[in-house]
């Protein structure tokens, strides 16, 4: 087994190598014209291989009482599209970790060997160390959980590992493959779980493949699942593998929040194709096929594009996510695709004195508070406020506070800096919780140029949101570069209402729409103001007094 040309040179120590010698030798194919020939990895199930049992230089093994901690990362994260053979390879790692040298034991010296005999399997394997490479040994008592959302995929899983164990060599060691669950020597075994099994999920398990994470969301009941297994591994120094498509990323899964935890001891495999390929192109769709589809290589690229064409007339998002292997949200966002992107021009602030538009969408301790602004010509932007040396936009996430409370002097402050340095035409403010200091605002400035806009008027949000998506669609408004605004814009859906309106909301608590409010209550304030006359003299002779 040596790495595919698509892969970097390993260059690190790894059990990968005997591992996946291992494999070829006494796993088979499970089924196809190559049933029962022996299970050979390719190359991105090698990579997958020789990074997950990447051996830390330091690492002493399992008679100084290092399980997981031998190795490199503490578990892996797989995301590859359809049809890469991710459920063979699981199959695969499972009957490794089942009765193959998956621990760390110790560092070779010339001349020593794995050999299956002193491991009870007569196969006659016998696999000679490089001095210095890792040497492996077996679990003394196995146990390992195929994790699933529901009864039906944790039966996929084991569908392709009956076979692989029945068909081949590992019947020597394995003899009975049960439905339920398969027994290993010395009292291991191979259970089959769902949330549903609340009893063995506690189990001290040895190693929990987790499949289709994508899919385990708060609502499956798989994040405490998910949480649950951890600690059954940690106090048995087993790890986790998850295997997943790209997942949607509204859905807030176990899939997503491991990869949004960017752990530096999770190995991630997730191939990409640059992200200026679109996939309804059919000649790019091509080029990102051939990105995500390198090492699988009997994949048929042409009976992909026909697969991903189809689901793409059905569910453009899924397609994309499927075999595209692209996190992409899922159906209802609320700007077409491309549109806050094409409307982006990036000037910066604006300079002191320019007339400008507020727009103020407040919370108390769970959304966040924001606060957008549009000038004259139209362009929008997050402002700045100072707190001693230190400048900071005005948005406020409340669990950066104290107490996850909003801090509202700060805020207050911030809009009286922005009064101060800017005309202010109007603040349109959402009173929600904040109708106090709205009172105050108005008092200090004038109610002719702080009012209250109250977005819970189905109407009245309609027509606004409307009148901001026409103007975003013929350049009548541009914005800069805020990402967190862009964040809120892309978690933004919409909600239909009757009479063919619809509204706003937040897909899920933790994605946040804020500054998408605050940018159409700016975008409604500096519209009403333009109609009432705001002139573009009012800017310039301010811009003189300067
Ligand atoms: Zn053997």
């Amino acid at each position: 087994m040596a790495s595919a040309p698509e892969f970097p040179p390993v260059e690190w120590p790894t059990l990968g190598w005997l591992i996946g010698d291992w494999i070829m030798a006494h796993c088979v194919i499970p089924d196809g014209f190559q049933k029962g020939e022996p299970f050979l990895l390719s190359g991105w199930q090698a990579w997958n291989v020789v990074n997950h049992y990447r051996v830390r230089p330091t690492a002493k093994g399992i008679h100084h009482n290092e399980f997981a901690s031998s190795f490199f990362y503490r578990r892996s994260q797989t995301t590859r599209p359809q049809k890469t053979g991710k459920g063979p390879f699981t199959s695969a790692i499972i009957c490794a970790e089942a009765v193959g040298p998956v621990l760390f034991i110790g560092w070779a010296e010339d001349g020593d060997y794995y050999s299956c005999r002193d491991h009870g399997c007569p196969c006659g394997f016998v696999y000679w160390y490089e001095a210095g490479e890792p040497m492996g040994t077996n679990w003394p008592t196995p146990l390992i959980q195929v994790t699933a959302t529901s009864e039906e995929q944790t039966a996929n899983v084991y569908a392709a590992l009956r076979p692989m164990i029945e068909n081949g060599p590992l019947t020597e060691i394995i003899p009975k493959t049960g439905e339920e669950f398969i027994r290993l020597p010395n009292d291991g075994r191979i259970d089959t779980v769902t949330s549903n099994a609340r009893s063995r999920l506690g189990a001290r398990v040895t190693f929990v493949p987790q499949d289709e994470t994508g899919l385990w969301t708060p609502t499956s009941g798989m994040i405490k699942v998910a949480e649950t297994q951890r600690r059954g591994l940690a106090g048995m120094g087993g790890r986790a593998w998850e295997t997943t498509n790209a997942w949607d990323p509204s859905e807030n899964s176990v899939a997503q929040r491991t990869y949004e935890s960017g752990m530096e001891d999770i190995f991630y495999d997730f191939p990409s194709a640059p992200v200026s390929l679109s996939f309804r192109n059919k000649q790019e769709r091509r080029k990102i096929l051939r990105a995500v589809y390198s090492g699988s290589p009997w994949v048929n690229l042409d009976d992909i594009e026909g697969e991903a064409a189809e689901l793409l007339k059905v569910d453009p998002q899924q397609a994309e996510r499927f075999f595209g292997n692209r996190l992409v949200y899922a159906q209802g966002t609320w700007l077409p695709e491309g549109r806050w992107e094409e409307t982006k021009r990036d000037n910066g602030e604006p300079p002191d004195g320019t007339a400008i538009a507020l727009g103020f969408d407040g919370s108390e301790n769970n959304d966040w508070t924001a606060l957008r602004a549009e000038t004259i010509d139209g362009y929008q932007f997050t402002p700045t406020y100072r707190v001693g040396d230190e400048t900071r936009p005005t948005f406020w996430d409340p669990r950066a506070w104290p107490d996850n409370q909003i801090p509202r002097s700060e805020v207050d402050a911030a809009v009286e800096q922005l009064f101060a340095r800017y005309k202010v035409s109007r603040l349109y403010a959402d009173p929600q919780d904040w109708r106090s200091e709205i009172g105050e605002w108005s008092l200090r400035h004038g109610e002719d140029h702080v009012m209250e806009w109250a977005t819970n008027r189905p109407a009245a949000m309609f027509a606004s949101l409307s009148r901001f998506e026409t103007d975003l669609a013929t350049g009548r408004v541009t914005h800069d570069d805020c990402k967190a605004t862009e964040t809120h814009v892309f978690n933004a859906r919409k909600k239909a209402l009757p009479g063919q309106k619809y509204g706003l909301i937040k897909p899920a608590d933790h994605q946040k729409i804020d500054l998408a409010m605050a940018s159409a209550l700016a975008h409604e304030a500096a519209s009403d103001a333009r109609e009432a006359g705001w002139a573009r003299k009012v800017s310039r002779r301010v811009l003189v007094l300067r």
